[in-house]
């Protein structure tokens, strides 16, 4: 059986949500998208983090109820199709490797501040099934400031509040987007380890997203990963000319940094505006696996990166 994938990050709900209500599925052909579940069939796609992501002109309670509406479109699904499961504790994750389940999902919030700042909107998103936040997008919101802003602070003390109570819940805490300071903070507070679900390193393409060898070594002592993103900014100086290869690249020099434990995807699609060559769609995902295979990676190893790291921090984190 081939070897299947988990991707940490795409923007798919997001794209369905403006459609009309009955193309709001994930299991139609959705061409002018970038992911859809007959591709990720293809793509051998079987385990799906779903960013709820809201714009920053949409924060507070309008993103909020557009986070609910976004969830659920997939829980409307997994209501219909039974090969789908909704991944909200680690016994949900348990049979991963021997069912023949299609897809897990699993739901991410990009940026908080759907949570309009309550703490009691944490527990309200838990409920509906949230098991992972991304602190911040680009920009400042209640809990700490994104990369977008120029700043030296690192988490607010609603920042620090959400961090703690979302090891007590059993939320991983994903801090892509985020500033240095905070990123340092939170990868101090947290009693779990964190994950980076779409980054690139900064050593081969200097854009502010991607991770420094500094934080890449923080991530292996913490026991977290970086998600390998396909934004092609992050792949290449030269983006028009990011490819497959750039993607096989970052993934060798964090493997060869911090360990083939440390490194999963994360691939944004649906979230990027253009792909890199030979990664159009999720379809083609088997052919970095393929590659890494030509290297000489182990089977072991291309199986951690492929789902193996994303499946170990979700079942350690999750209740
Ligand atoms: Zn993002």
């Amino acid at each position: 059986m081939p070897i299947s994938i988990a991707d940490c990050h795409a923007d798919t709900l997001s794209r369905l949500l403006i459609l009309e209500d009955d193309a709001q599925s994930l299991t139609l052909p959705q061409l002018r998208h970038q992911s859809d579940l007959p591709r990720m069939r293809q793509g051998q796609v079987r385990l799906q983090v779903f960013s709820i992501f809201t714009m920053p002109y949409e924060a507070g309670h309008y993103g909020a109820v557009r986070s609910l509406q976004m969830m659920q479109i997939y829980r409307n699904d997994v209501a219909k199709h039974s090969e789908l499961v909704m991944v909200e504790s680690a016994a949900d994750l348990a049979d991963y490797e021997t069912s023949d389940k299609t897809l897990y999902g699993i739901f991410s919030m990009e940026g908080a501040s759907p949570l309009c700042g309550d703490i009691k909107m944490l527990e309200v998103f838990y409920r509906q099934g949230l098991r992972a936040i991304g602190l911040t997008w680009n920009h400042r919101n209640e809990l700490a400031d994104g990369l977008g802003v120029q700043s030296n602070y690192g988490l607010t003390a609603f920042g620090r509040q959400v961090v703690t109570r979302m090891n007590e819940l059993g939320m991983v805490v994903d801090l892509a987007h985020i500033n240095e300071a905070g990123f340092w903070e939170a990868m101090e507070l947290s009693r779990d380890p964190i994950i980076v679900s779409h980054a690139d390193a900064k050593a081969l393409c200097g854009h502010r997203r991607n991770m420094s060898d500094a934080q890449l070594d923080a991530i292996k002592s913490n026991g977290g990963f970086v998600g390998i993103c396909f934004s092609p900014n992050f792949l290449n100086p030269k983006p028009t000319e990011a490819s497959l290869d750039d993607v096989v690249r970052h993934i060798d020099y964090i493997c060869e940094r911090i360990g083939p434990d440390h490194v999963a995807f994360g691939s944004d699609y649906d979230g990027i505006e253009t792909t890199p060559i030979g990664l159009e769609d999720v379809s083609k995902f088997p052919s970095i696996l393929e590659r890494l295979d030509g290297l000489g990676y182990s089977q072991a190893d291309i199986t951690k990166i492929a789902h193996g790291n994303v499946l170990r921090i979700y079942r350690q984190v999750l209740k």
